[in-house]
Parts: structure tokens; C-alpha cells; sequence
């Protein structure tokens, strides 16, 4: 019994030190962006036939001056419970378009946004402001959803994802295969991008069914015209198997590096696409 107690008491000092330290950071989130505490880190994804990087998805990132690192997984969480998570949308959609411009034209950059966000009548006006400031072509910007952000308001959501689409703005469907009823949020969504999630990856180099699973869900997505990413690959053996056995388009993955700033970027994007700009030194060298 007394064990028990001591158990209780243990679990409840926890939840009640867990629920404090959440309290905390979302009072703190609140001066982040204003004291440039986040950043925003990328991912290249790459054009699996060519080896050469199509875009970026900007992460962000919290460096808390006390607390350190803290993940996306549990900020992005907080801001939408407090709402902070239009500012904090708004905020990436503004350095990320900023940033996007400094890369070479082919190359276009995806922006997370919550179900929060799909939600408000703020997204819209924040993608238009972002556009306009940076002067980024619309076409270079990608949005990405996941399944579970669709699900409360589905309806209101296909209608705001299909004003940014007609805009030229790209709609990615993120993590997919992890949400519910999958299949039936390709009905009538403005969706230009298909990204199958990580756990269907980890599987492949050691599931015949992980790796049947992907190359059908690859087959149905460019039957709806879908451009398809395999997310999380981590090895090259991943990457043969997904190129020998799928004809997904592009991958993203630590294999090509964990996510970096803005200039390590684009320092990272010369290099996987020298290829591209060749003829130019070429040519610059000449006499
Ligand atoms: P996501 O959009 O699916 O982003 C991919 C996540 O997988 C990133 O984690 C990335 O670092 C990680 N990742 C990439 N390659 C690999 C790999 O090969 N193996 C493994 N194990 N992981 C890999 P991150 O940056 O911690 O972000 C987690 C999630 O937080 C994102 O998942 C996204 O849903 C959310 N998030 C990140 N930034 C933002 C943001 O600015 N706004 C919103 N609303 N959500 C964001
Ligand atoms: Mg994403
Ligand atoms: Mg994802
Ligand atoms: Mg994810």
C-alpha cells in the first residue's frame, strides 16, 4: 500500500511538473519570434532519376534560452493550443520565401502548416503577404498538410488549400499512410504532391509487403497525377530499392544530410546540382 501511494504521488508530481513545464513554454513561445528565438532549418528533396535537388522543406527549430533545443513536434503542439500558431506560420512562410529567392530558379520550398491554420482566415493572407515581400513566384511555394490536420473541417479546408492551388501554389500531402481513411482525402483535394510517410520506408529493405504497400500507393498517386516523395530514407540500400522498384519521383531524407540553415542550404543545393550550372563555369572560364 504504501508502495502503491509512493507510486501515485511519484505520478502525480510528474504530470503536475510536466503540466508546469508546458504552462512555461507556452508562455515563452509567446516572445520566441519577436526575440528570434526560432529558426528555420531545410531539407532537400531530390529528384530521385537525376540526383539533383527539386526543393527544400523548411523545419523549425526553438533554441529556448534555457531549456535548449526544443522540438517541432512539441512547440508546433503548444502554438496551437494557444493560438501563437498563425504568428509562428506566418513567421515561416515569411523567412522561408525570403530565403527561397537566393536559390536557383528550378528549385521551390515547402512550408508545414497545422490544422489550426486551415482552420482561421489568416493563411491566405499570410501566403500573399509572404509572396509579395519576397517576390517569390507562387509556383516555387509548397504547402503541406498532414491527414489529420484535414479531418475536422474537411470541407473548409479543400476550399482554402484549392484558393492557394489555383494560385499555382503546390499542396503536399505529408506523412501519408499515417492518418485515417487515407485514401478518401484524394477525393476532391487540391493535392499536387503526394509524400508517403517514413514508417513505410523503414520497412522496405526488410518487408516484401512495405515495399508492395509503397510501390502500389506510388502507382495510384500518378494515376491522380501526383508528384510522389518517399520520405525518411536513411540508406542507400533504401534508395536503390525505392529506384529499382517504384517509380516514385523524389526523396528526402538523412541520407542527403540532416536539415540545415539558409546558407549551408544553399551551399548543399550547388553542390547536389553542379551538373546544372556547369555549362556556365564552363563558359566563364573561357578566354
Ligand atoms: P514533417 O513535416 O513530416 O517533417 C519531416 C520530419 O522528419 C522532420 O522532423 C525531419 O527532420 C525528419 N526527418 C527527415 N528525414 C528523416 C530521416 O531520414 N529519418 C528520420 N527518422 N527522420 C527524418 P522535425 O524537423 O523534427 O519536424 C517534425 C514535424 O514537426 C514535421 O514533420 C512537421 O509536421 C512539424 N513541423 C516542423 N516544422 C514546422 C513548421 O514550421 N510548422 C508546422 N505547422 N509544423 C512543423
Ligand atoms: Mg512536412
Ligand atoms: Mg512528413
Ligand atoms: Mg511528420
Amino acid at each position: 500500500k504504501e508502495h502503491g501511494k509512493g507510486h501515485y504521488q511519484a505520478f502525480v508530481e510528474e504530470m503536475d511538473s510536466a503540466f508546469r513545464y508546458r504552462q512555461r513554454l507556452k508562455s515563452d513561445l509567446a516572445i520566441a519570434i519577436a526575440e528570434g528565438q526560432l529558426q528555420l532549418v531545410y531539407q532537400p528533396l531530390v529528384e530521385l532519376g537525376t540526383r539533383q535537388v527539386a526543393g527544400c522543406e523548411a523545419l523549425a527549430r526553438w533554441t529556448h534560452p534555457e531549456l535548449g533545443t526544443i522540438p517541432p513536434d512539441v512547440f508546433i503542439g503548444l502554438a496551437e493550443e494557444t493560438g501563437l500558431i498563425s504568428s509562428i506560420t506566418k513567421w515561416v512562410l515569411k523567412t522561408a520565401t525570403a530565403e527561397c529567392v537566393h536559390w536557383p530558379d528550378a528549385i521551390s520550398v515547402a512550408v508545414n502548416v497545422s490544422a489550426r491554420d486551415l482552420r482561421g482566415e489568416d493563411l491566405a493572407l499570410h501566403v500573399a503577404e509572404a509572396l509579395e515581400a519576397s517576390g517569390l513566384a507562387p509556383d516555387r511555394l509548397e504547402i503541406e498538410v498532414t491527414e489529420t490536420a484535414l479531418i475536422e473541417d474537411r470541407e473548409g479546408a479543400a476550399a482554402k488549400l484549392e484558393v492557394l492551388a489555383a494560385k499555382g501554389i503546390g499542396i503536399a500531402l505529408d506523412d501519408f499512410g499515417t492518418g485515417y481513411s487515407s485514401l478518401s482525402y484524394l477525393h476532391g483535394m487540391a493535392f499536387s504532391k503526394l509524400k508517403i510517410d517514413r514508417s513505410f520506408v523503414a520497412g522496405i529493405a526488410t518487408s516484401e509487403r512495405s515495399l508492395k504497400l509503397m510501390a502500389n500507393v506510388a502507382r495510384l498517386g500518378h494515376d491522380l497525377d501526383l508528384v510522389l516523395v518517399a520520405e525518411g530514407v536513411e540508406t542507400e540500400e533504401q534508395l536503390e530499392i525505392i529506384a529499382d522498384h517504384t517509380n516514385i519521383d523524389q526523396v528526402q531524407g538523412f541520407l542527403f544530410g540532416t536539415p540545415l540553415p539558409a546558407l549551408e542550404t544553399r551551399a548543399l543545393i550547388a553542390r547536389m546540382n553542379q551538373t546544372r550550372s556547369r555549362p556556365k563555369a564552363v563558359k566563364g572560364r573561357r578566354p
